[in-house]
């Protein structure tokens, strides 16, 4: 079974959370709402950032990968793959903050959005993007997805409710992703790049695009046209490929007052419906 022996014991030794290797647990980690199975190279539930920047440096070292989970809702594969699974909803699970005169909150990734809208209840607060997965759904998971909800023309997706992300890069460089211009260093750079590519795509880009409310597929390299940039959107929507992310600064919106159920009559079934005829 111990096919990467040095993977395996660089993990137990270097991370302070639990580290599983053993058939069981890998079994269990390699499917998720999806049709798809693979064995995971092994699973970790990271107690810490510097946890997720450990499994990153020895993934690295050690030529495996990293696949961000959160409760496993995706429905096309998104978490399975032969990657070192790192499941964040055990310790990373935290509502770091809540500013209700700014109705803005802060959270770790494995915040389950059930949670998440329990703790805003009392400030008359909600997170409006509502996946019908909101019980065990998490906001990181949420945002890779970039998820969507019954209540998006009204309040937006994921990508419009994201305000920024702290991430960590594949070469274990950390950054927040927000619309700060303010940047500096490496990531600096990185910004400067990805602005350069929107720009040098730009007319590509708005022919390309489909100009549609809730358009999910692909990345999303749009938001890096035009003046008023955030660089977390184009994380948003990435499936966990380009960056890990370790916090989130989320928009909230005022609970409703009142609820009201609409029922709508249409006059034929489905069943009585034809194709309008082409001859
Ligand atoms: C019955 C059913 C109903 C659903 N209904 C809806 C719906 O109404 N609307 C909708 O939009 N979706 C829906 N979904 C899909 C799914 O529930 C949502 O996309 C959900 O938001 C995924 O959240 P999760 O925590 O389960 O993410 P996961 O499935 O665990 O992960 C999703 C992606 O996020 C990445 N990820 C997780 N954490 C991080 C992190 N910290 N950093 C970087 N990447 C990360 C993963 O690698 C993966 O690519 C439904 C699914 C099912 C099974």
């Amino acid at each position: 079974m111990v096919e990467n022996g040095s993977l395996y014991r660089r993990l137990l030794s270097d991370v302070r959370g639990e580290v599983m290797t053993d058939l069981a647990s890998l079994a269990r980690y390699s499917t998720d709402a999806s049709i798809y199975q693979m064995i995971p190279d092994a699973v970790v539930i990271p107690q810490s950032t510097e946890d997720v920047q450990a499994v990153m440096s020895i993934a690295r070292d050690e030529g495996s990968s990293v696949l961000p989970r959160g409760g496993g809702t995706s429905q096309c594969g998104q978490t399975v793959n032969q990657s070192v699974v790192l499941d964040n909803t055990k310790h990373l699970n935290r509502i770091l903050d809540v500013d209700v005169e700014k109705r803005i909150a802060r959270v770790q990734p494995g915040v389950v959005l059930d949670q998440l809208n329990e703790a805003l209840k009392k400030h008359g607060l909600w997170f409006p993007v509502d996946p019908s997965t909101a019980s065990r759904c998490t906001l990181g998971g949420m945002a890779a997805n970039n998820s969507s909800g019954g209540k998006s023309l009204r309040y937006g997706i994921m990508r419009d409710n994201v305000r920024a992300i702290n991430a960590i890069l594949v070469d274990g460089m950390e950054a927040r992703f927000s619309t700060d211009t303010a940047a500096s260093g490496d990531y600096a750079d990185l910004v400067g790049d990805l602005r350069a590519l929107g720009r040098r795509e730009a007319v590509e880009i708005d022919a390309r695009f489909p100009k549609v409310q809730r358009r999910v597929g692909g990345y999303n390299i749009d938001a890096l046209v035009g003046n008023d940039i955030n660089m977390s959107h184009l994380l948003v929507g990435s499936e966990g490929t380009l960056a890990y992310f370790t916090e989130l600064e989320l928009s909230l919106a005022q609970l409703p007052g009142a609820k009201v159920t609409g029922v709508c009559h249409f006059r034929h079934s489905v069943l009585q419906w034809r194709p309008p005829s082409t001859s």
